[in-house]
């Protein structure tokens, strides 16, 4: 056995052989054109032949046309609609190919895919796997994440992906990330991606560039103000920019089309130079309505509706006294003490201290444990689930490839144990905007813990942005709970056709 093969025989897996003898999903499929069956190399499919003469029914396996990989064929179910792997045994509903079955079926229900957005290769999970939902809580599975995560991060592992792309297979819905794999990111090319005319596509040695033009335009207190805060989106998100004479454009490209993320940077802002913005805009959208201009402020509000743009309100921001967060005295925060001192008591001496690169698994177990748990309170809730998935890719890209070097990373760590992080940037040299917390949930009132700890180290600031509520009533709730000195009014600009 070579070291290729033996990584695929090693791969270690957690269901337990009961619950797939009792799963009405696994190996089944609704279509026998559009399922998601497993992709299984050359070496793979040799293997499988040379058992399959000892099956009691025939095996047969289907080249996938164009790719150099195989997958097997798929027979009616007797009792019921769809189809199964020849492979499995309907009566016993055991694999029949068991001990030497390829990696894409021993990491079920665990997949290797790519987001639609065509970012980098992910290890995701599959959803409708049973034993999946009644133990994803447990910590012996975020302690077998971790295995999986290493064991895939081996570099036997980037040889397989990269003479074997097409095991990297497609996005389906009830997918949820769990990381990004780094070996296959290496082994396999980002798929090119086409750049629309007149634009740049926003990469890591043009951001001094948007820097500056920001720094030279008015103040802006928004939290999606400015290019370093859509950064991190830009796995779902693509980023453009475009210099003009009097000013530089920053589009974002969604499904929908463009739009400006907020308005354009310019020393002094004018009419022409909004209307220049339009017409690019509309030009990028073809004329299509989704054109418009997010993030502007009360200050600007004027200047677009002399240049002959309409408003309509956006989410406000929250903006509060750091010194009140800090504090937190009078009858006022009452409760927030409470839930604080809930938290200490249970959580004893603790530490709260920048992030280093060495928690970045802790940080990733933290997500997984906190998707898995509004997973779970929302199994069916479509909007739900996007927005874990979103939370995935914001939460990688802000810990795993920092995109400025005045994002602030803190932790909270007890017992040797990271309990929760939380991490912002400032927006001036008055207001710091915090953009993400995640903390362990079982522990109440760590959150309001990690708030104040986060807001009495940035004690160079006067204000405090913790964004807008996105419409939650809960979130609304909480923020409005810790007194915001005032909210930060932002306006979406958009012209009539
Ligand atoms: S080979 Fe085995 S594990 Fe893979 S789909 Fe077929 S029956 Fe299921």
């Amino acid at each position: 056995m070579d070291s290729l093969d033996a990584f695929i025989q090693q791969l270690p897996q957690i269901v337990p052989e009961s619950w797939c003898f009792d799963c009405r999903i696994c190996c089944r499929f609704p279509d026998s054109e559009k399922a998601q069956t497993p992709v299984w190399s050359g070496r793979e499919a040799a293997w499988v032949n040379e058992s399959a003469h000892r099956l009691p029914t025939p095996l047969k396996l289907k080249p996938v046309p164009g790719l150099p990989v195989f997958t097997p064929q798929l027979n009616p179910c007797s009792h019921s609609g769809g189809f199964h792997c020849s492979a499995f045994e309907e009566s016993s509903k055991k694999c029949l190919i068991h001990s030497i079955k390829p990696l894409d079926c021993r990491l079920y229900p665990f997949v290797m895919t790519r987001h639609p957005s065509g970012s980098e290769p992910l290890l995701a999970i599959d959803m409708k796997c049973p034993y999946i939902q009644a133990s994803m809580k447990e910590p012996a599975m975020a302690a077998y994440i971790h295995t999986l995560i290493n064991y895939l991060e081996q570099t036997v592992a980037a040889d397989y992906f990269s003479s074997n792309p097409a095991v990297v297979g497609d996005w389906w819905p009830e997918y949820l990330p769990v990381a990004w794999i780094q070996s296959a990111s290496s082994a396999l090319p980002l798929p090119a991606v086409s750049v629309p005319e007149g634009l740049q596509p926003v990469l890591n040695s043009d951001l001094p560039l948007i820097r500056k033009a920001e720094a030279d335009s008015a103040e802006n207190h928004l939290s999606g103000g400015t290019v370093d805060a859509w950064i991190p989106w830009t796995d779902l998100i693509s980023l453009y920019w475009m210099k003009k004479p009097d000013g530089l454009f920053v589009f974002a490209r969604q499904a929908g089309g463009f739009f400006m993320p907020f308005p354009p940077l310019a020393e002094t802002l004018s009419p022409p130079i909004l209307n220049e913005a339009w017409v690019q805009l509309n030009r990028l959208n073809s004329g299509n309505a989704v054109s418009r201009i997010e993030g502007v402020s009360e200050q600007q509000k004027s200047l677009f509706e002399k240049a002959g743009f309409s408003l309509r309100a956006s989410e406000s921001d929250y903006c509060y006294l750091r010194s009140d967060l800090a504090d937190l005295s009078g009858d006022r925060y009452h409760s927030h003490r409470g839930m604080i001192n809930q938290a200490s008591k249970m959580i004893g001496e603790y530490r709260f201290r920048p992030l280093t690169p060495g928690d970045f698994n802790s940080c990733a177990e933290l997500y997984w444990r906190w998707a898995a748990d509004s997973y779970l309170k929302h199994p069916e809730q479509d909007e739900t689930h996007r927005m874990i998935r979103d939370s995935f890719f914001f939460h990688q890209r802000l810990l795993k490839a920092p995109t400025a070097e005045d994002w602030v990373a803190y932790g909270l760590e007890a017992d040797g144990k990271l309990l929760g992080y939380t991490i912002g940037r400032p927006l001036s040299d008055e207001l710091f905007c915090i953009y993400t917390e995640m903390t362990d949930r079982t522990i109440p009132g760590l959150s309001a813990l990690i708030f104040r700890e986060f807001c009495r180290t940035q004690n160079q600031f006067t204000w405090i942005n913790t964004m807008g509520d996105s419409g939650l009533e809960g979130l609304k709730q909480s923020k409005e709970s810790y007194h915001p000195a005032r909210m930060i009014p932002c306006w979406t600009a958009y012209k009539k056709f």
